[in-house]
């Protein structure tokens, strides 16, 4: 279905195709042409109320929705945030009439809510308040503010400012292959030859960072090693990078490094890692079924992160992360439940379950797979917030993307003991990083207001190692402004 969007208010139609999406699916609204689905929304302003109505035909059935409140806001851009969020309201109502569906974040489209919950607790609301504000504004469901108030829990220990911090993060471009669902930068390694330059010009970056973090005073708290699959690395320039690492940056107490693909792992290369103090690895199964691998373009075998895993504990490592996904192509209840039963008999010691997006960049968007909105994606959720719950995992850090499945989630899970904390950080954007790579992007988060400066990297690889002053560059003078 195709639903043209008209409305009073031009600079809104995105957002109110947004919420559109949300029901329908990606492709779903459009903003000219000739169309008989439509949704009429007029604002209007009187006596200091504002009212807005919508009117959706579809299917050659209407339904109709208005809603009035107050003019709010303090300044021009808040007026408008509020303004925003009554439209997206009024639609959402409209179309949970007309559908029938209730969805788990109501109207609600923003990547990070529960930050958004803690701003509003942070401006002076009460816990009470909040929630009542999440079910009357977005219609959050109980459940989603329940998994909020777990995350806001496990996250109190660590949101304390630390002035003079800052964490890295380092990007290691490359995979054995492209995974269907891909949106990153990442190139297939192919014959490799691109991975020594790409080394050399990273730990020239390195050596510039070091340099610029002790010029301005800084420390750096925790690190992070992804991709791109980091140990696509041989064993040997793994070493160059982590002994290069830790001479600039010895005082570091939390290092994850990515050991996505089971089939980049070896017993010489968790060698080579146990030789650092490498905190936590992640060995990403993403599914343990192999026909899902193999459709997905995944070069390894559901075994194989068994093995992995198996070895991994054999060698020592006490922190080990598993990445899996829901939604994805070909898989429904019954296969995903026994991913989740394979990784519950190994019990990794934190879980991160993404849903299925399908990026612009992505392989299934050029095939122009349909992204599923369905209950059962619902139920893979809680399924999988069961599974961590009996492992003794509890959320810790939530985001959301656009063109997810059923309009859901992606949440760490993680033991008391176990939860990242460049995680939060980078989640919940309550600590400068400084992100050398391809492809990283340097935060700097500045003054009372949080404000963000951000030092981009350029992410093709070819580029980046031939500019990758220009990348140290831009970090010095994000570090050096003023505000
Ligand atoms: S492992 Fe990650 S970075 Fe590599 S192709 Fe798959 S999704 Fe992309």
């Amino acid at each position: 279905m195709q639903i043209l969007i008209k409305t009073n208010l031009p600079e809104f139609q995105n957002d109110i195709g947004d919420v559109v999406r949300l029901f329908f699916g990606e492709g779903t609204a459009i903003y000219t042409g000739d169309e008989e689905n439509i949704c009429e929304h007029s604002h209007s302003e009187q006596a200091g109320n504002w009212t807005e109505q919508v009117r959706f035909v579809l299917d050659g059935r209407t339904v109709e929705h208005t809603l009035s409140e107050p003019a709010a806001g303090d300044t021009p851009v808040e007026h408008k945030r509020l303004m925003k969020r009554l439209t997206k309201r009024t639609v959402y109502l409209a179309l949970k009439a007309w559908t029938g569906r209730v969805l788990p974040w109501g109207s609600l489209t923003g990547i990070r809510p529960a930050r958004l919950f803690r701003q509003q607790m942070d401006s002076g609301k009460t816990f009470d308040e909040t929630v009542r504000q999440f079910r009357m504004d977005f219609d959050v469901s109980p459940e989603r503010i329940n998994l909020i108030t777990e995350i806001l829990e496990a996250q109190k220990p660590y949101l304390l400012p630390e002035p003079g911090t800052v964490d890295l993060y380092i990007g290691i471009p490359f995979c054995t292959t492209r995974c269907s669902y891909c949106s990153f930068s990442s190139g297939e390694i192919g014959d490799g030859h691109l991975v020594e330059p790409y080394l050399s010009a990273l730990l020239h970056e390195l050596d510039a960072v070091s340099d610029l973090v002790r010029t301005h005073g800084l420390a750096v708290r925790t690190a992070y090693i992804g991709g791109g699959t980091p140990t696509s690395l041989g064993a040997a320039q793994m070493d160059r990078l982590l002994s290069a690492l830790f001479r600039a940056f010895p005082d570091i107490t939390e290092l994850t490094v990515e050991a996505g693909r089971p089939d980049t792992v070896d017993r010489e290369k968790l060698t080579v890692l146990k030789q650092y103090p490498v905190t936590r690895i992640s060995i990403n199964p993403q599914t343990m079924n192999d026909s899902t691998l193999q459709a997905i373009g995944r070069a390894h075998t559901a075994q194989q992160c068994i093995d992995t895993y198996h070895l991994a504990r054999e060698m020592g490592f006490t922190d080990i992360n598993m990445d899996i996904i829901t939604a994805l192509p070909g898989e429904d209840l019954s296969m995903f439940e026994h991913t989740l039963e394979v990784v519950e008999n190994l019990s990794p010691d934190s879980l991160t379950v993404h849903t299925l997006a399908i990026k612009h960049s992505s392989k299934l968007h050029e095939q122009r797979y349909e992204q599923r909105i369905d209950e059962m994606i619902q139920q893979m959720a809680d399924k999988s917030r069961e599974c961590a719950h009996r492992m003794g995992l509890r959320a810790y850090y939530l985001y959301r993307q656009k063109y997810m499945a059923s309009n859901l989630e992606n949440v760490g899970y993680a033991g008391p003991e176990k939860i990242c904390r460049y995680n939060i950080d980078n989640m919940e954007e309550t600590a400068s990083v400084l992100a050398l790579g391809a492809g990283g992007i340097s935060k700097r988060i500045m003054g009372r207001d949080q404000r963000i400066l951000r030092a981009p990297n350029v992410s093709n690889i070819e580029a980046y190692i031939s500019r990758v002053d220009e990348m140290i560059e831009r970090k010095a003078q994000m570090l050096s402004y003023a505000g």
